[in-house]
């Protein structure tokens, strides 16, 4: 008999035939399935020691430390970062609570923004979810409807938050889960029909199914096409929700409210100032009248805006947070080896451009793809490894493109 047919594996005893592959140890051996197996339980345990940690009070970030952190990626929006730096903390905090031991329950208080599109919603979502090192599914309610009509049920939402935590159902549990476009399912107040809502109220439904905390039978692999498949239990209970919309037009409601509350001692300074910022007076009424349910809204109790950004926030978005576009866009280049830089005048360029196309944040980044794309075609790989972007070179870069496709992105 051969050496080699003698060896089997220290752990399971298989012989090396039986094996793809036998490594060896001192004095042992350790065959591919056991390697496998004994990786699973090693990643098994990382991640129960990342939920120990995080439901670890002492560990959680206090609420001026969130804002800090927050502040590194989203520039202004001063009053929501404080809100949600509160409501966070506060949501953790209640995940560490000892129901047994105490008779005050606390409820979790999902979190509604409302404000333009490109002000930052998804990117403080984002940022928190990063901090706290939990899974993030970002889904579209526009994608949702009811079970039973074409399009997605509001499970997938936590199909996706199931595959953001890698399976891990502990820590998809303890996620969250950010609601874009929310707006988009408000009820037509002008649609009065007896049929059901299919775009609007019905989807709300279903998704206060989720957000009031529950068990939901979610298929792991989501949609309806593998019917076979079995399903995960989740329990939404301490998953945070934070919807984001534009609400476009709510103004309206809001300056109807403060209106008729403001009666008599109105001037006309006063009016215009509300004007310019009334988002920053929104109250759950007014979701009421633009068409959310009352249940919904009961769900998201946290309601708070963001500001239009205006050309000095836009242009601090440019260079100043962790990822800005430009250090991105600069990273990129030096890749190559190549130094790119960008001169005062042509950074407030893209930033006019911006403005002036209302493309809010968003445009920045098509703005800057459209100035280098040309740049990052031909330098690669050339002998020129230097560009500095001035106001010319931006414009003439820009002057080719069809503003009209970038006016379609706002
Ligand atoms: P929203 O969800 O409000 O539509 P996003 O968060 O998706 O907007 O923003 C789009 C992009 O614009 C982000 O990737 C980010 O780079 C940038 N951005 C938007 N607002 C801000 C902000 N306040 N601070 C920093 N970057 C921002």
């Amino acid at each position: 008999m051969s050496k080699s047919s003698e060896l089997q594996c220290s752990f399971c005893g298989k012989k090396k035939a039986e094996t793809e592959l036998l490594i060896a140890g001192i004095d042992a051996h350790i065959c591919d399935q056991c390697i496998e197996q004994a990786n699973g339980i090693v990643i098994q345990e990382a991640n129960s020691e990342i939920s120990n940690k995080e439901l670890s009070p002492t560990k959680l970030l206090k609420p001026q430390e969130i804002k800090s952190f927050l502040d590194q990626y989203v520039i202004g929006q001063d009053f929501t970062k404080k809100i949600l730096s509160v409501s966070v903390y506060n949501h953790y905090k209640r995940l560490s609570q000892k129901i047994e031991e105490d008779d005050v329950e606390i409820q979790k208080s999902n979190i509604i923004m409302v404000g333009k599109t490109g002000t930052g919603k998804t990117l403080m979502a984002k940022s928190i979810a990063k901090m706290l090192d939990v899974p993030l599914a970002i889904v579209d309610a526009t994608v949702l409807t009811e079970a039973g009509y074409v399009g997605e049920d509001v499970e997938s939402i936590l199909t996706r938050l199931l595959q953001a935590a890698d399976y891990n159902l502990e820590k998809a549990e303890r996620g969250i889960v950010f609601i874009d476009e929310i707006d988009k399912i408000a009820r037509k107040s002008d649609n009065p029909s007896i049929t059901r809502d299919v775009s609007g109220e019905g989807v709300q439904q279903a998704l206060l199914k989720l957000l009031e905390g529950t068990i939901v039978n979610v298929p792991p692999k989501g949609g309806r096409k593998h019917p076979d498949q079995k399903f995960i239990e989740v329990n939404t209970e301490n998953i945070l929700f934070i919807a984001g919309g534009a609400f476009d037009g709510i103004e309206r409601f809001i300056s109807k409210r403060l209106n008729m509350a403001a009666i008599g001692y109105k001037s006309s300074k006063e009016e215009i100032i509300l004007k310019e910022n009334l988002l920053q007076y929104i109250n759950p009424k007014d979701l009421k009248d633009f068409g959310l349910i009352p249940e919904i809204i009961g769900r998201l109790p946290v309601v708070t805006y963001m500001n239009p950004l205006d050309a000095k926030a836009l242009r601090a978005i440019l260079t100043t947070p962790k990822n800005a576009i430009i250090k991105q866009f600069v990273k990129l280049f030096e890749m190559d080896g190549i130094d790119l830089q960008f001169k005062e005048p042509a950074l407030d360029y893209i930033v006019e451009n911006a403005l002036d196309y209302n493309l809010g944040a968003r445009g920045l980044r098509s703005l800057c793809e459209e100035i280098l794309n040309d740049a990052m075609f031909s330098m690669p790989g050339g002998a020129n490894k230097k560009l500095i972007v001035t106001k010319p070179y931006a414009e003439k870069q820009l002057s080719r493109i069809v503003l009209k496709k970038l006016k379609a992105v706002s």
